[in-house]
């Protein structure tokens, strides 16, 4: 039996893992679908402090794997597909069919990008519709994209696609940008980034050819259908957290964000740090202080087991 168990490799639960490493818990990590978590998604991190010229993120998050190795944490691949959180041990079950017994979970699995949902955007990820403009942008050299979406992330992707692409057109369904002024400012100066305010996307075009040709936008004011011509659609319009591993066992909110106190979820031994319990902040930085803290939440909570 496992006295910590931290699901995730993101910024949270390597934090929380570094933790109970040095807590000599020697604390088991789930890597997860995604290793590494979001940041190695994205570019060049300029926020994280002690980097003043900025990291990779993939260096960023092998970094804090070696980090947490180095005290003793064991990572080990695979995703929990099912828990049983009420029980004495807690349980989790892996995909690969392994069943794990722990004393305490720290939950850190992030979210992951949404989709519009229409059914021809479905039908085409991979197939010129994705949510990783790092991920994909390479495979667009020289040909029109779109981004959807009008926060920090539509920005931060439809920069990273001018490296490449031949024109991004951003789609959004508002007259005004929710992301930061510096990055809107950013966007909006780039001559390679073209903007269509008030815009939804009623179709992306064309799933019989398994490829992307266009998409059909509606102009939410006047009612007016365009069709644009691109060849890659970038979802970038926000993202949901991971919980199905976790049934109706925890309490969330109604966007289905696991509701914590310090931490602490609804059920005693159980704790959750990162985006998955963060609607709010969803930073690097802030998901590795909620890690730092869940593994302090642990470790007392272990503590006062032993009377
Ligand atoms: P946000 O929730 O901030 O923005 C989502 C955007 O998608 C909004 O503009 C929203 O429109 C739009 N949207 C949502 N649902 C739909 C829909 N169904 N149809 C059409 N449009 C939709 O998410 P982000 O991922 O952009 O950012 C999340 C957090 O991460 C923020 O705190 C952000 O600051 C941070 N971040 C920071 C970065 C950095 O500093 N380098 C980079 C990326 C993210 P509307 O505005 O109308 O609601």
């Amino acid at each position: 039996m496992e006295n910590i168990i931290i699901l995730g490799t993101g910024s949270a639960g390597y934090t929380a893992a570094i933790y109970a490493a040095r807590a000599n818990l020697e604390p088991l990590i789930v890597e997860g679908p995604q290793p590494g978590g979001q940041l190695t998604t994205t570019t060049e991190i300029e926020n994280f402090p002690g980097f003043p010229k900025g990291i990779d993120g993939f260096e960023l998050m092998d970094l804090q794997r070696r980090q947490a190795e180095r005290f003793g944490a064991r990572v080990v691949s695979g995703i929990a597909v099912s828990t049983e959180l009420r029980a004495s041990p807690i349980r989790v079950t892996l995909d690969n069919g392994d069943a794990l017994e722990t004393r305490t979970l720290i939950v850190a699995t992030g979210a992951s990008a949404k989709y519009l949902g229409l059914p021809t955007e479905q039908a085409l990820i991979g197939h010129g519709v994705s949510a990783c403009a790092t991920c994909d942008g390479a495979f667009f050299k020289g040909v029109p994209v779109c981004v959807v979406g009008g926060g920090d992330t539509a920005m931060e992707e439809a920069g990273f696609l001018t490296r490449f692409a031949s024109s991004v057109t951003l789609i959004h369904r508002r007259d005004a940008f929710r992301a930061s002024k510096i990055m809107a400012d950013r966007a909006l100066a780039n001559p390679k980034i073209k903007v269509l305010w008030n815009s939804a996307v009623e179709e992306v075009h064309d799933p019989a050819q398994k490829k992307v040709t266009g998409v059909t936008v509606r102009n939410v004011k006047t009612g007016e259908r365009t069709r644009i011509e691109v060849q890659g659609y970038f979802s970038a319009i926000g993202h949901q957290p991971n919980t199905t591993a976790f049934g109706d066992q925890l309490e969330v909110n109604e966007a289905g964000y696991i509701v914590t106190k310090d931490t602490r979820t609804s059920i005693p031994g159980v704790f959750a740090c990162g985006d998955v319990q963060d609607p709010t902040y969803r930073q690097a930085i802030t998901a590795a202080g909620s890690g730092c803290m869940a593994a302090l939440e642990a470790t007392r909570y272990l503590e006062s087991l032993h009377g």
